[in-house]
């Protein structure tokens, strides 16, 4: 259970939506003179990603990831705001790795 690592994943997914949203509405500005259309749609589509961001919870305490004392943000915890378990390494359990 690496959930750090799968919320780090999240986090890319959605740079990488935020860099490719931008250059599709620069290219559909360019193409077709008006951006307003593709711009409406990338905004839904990153909504509807960062979403995906309430998945990645605490196994310990439950805690959003994304959550710091009640604030959102882009990034991932390592540790959790709510009980301090270390989210990037995983909780002891006799494994390496
Ligand atoms: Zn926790």
């Amino acid at each position: 259970m690496m959930v750090f690592r799968q919320a780090r994943q999240h986090l890319y997914r959605m740079l990488f939506g935020v860099g490719a949203s931008a250059v599709f509405v620069v290219i559909f500005e360019q193409a077709f003179g008006h951006s307003s259309i593709p711009f409406a749609i990338c905004t839904v589509i990153l909504f509807a990603m960062a979403t995906g961001m309430w998945k990645y919870n605490c196994p310990r305490c439950g805690s959003n990831l994304f959550m710091r004392k009640g604030i959102p943000l882009p990034w991932p915890n390592k540790v959790c705001s709510r009980c301090g378990v270390d989210l990037k390494h995983g909780e002891q359990d006799g494994r390496t790795g």
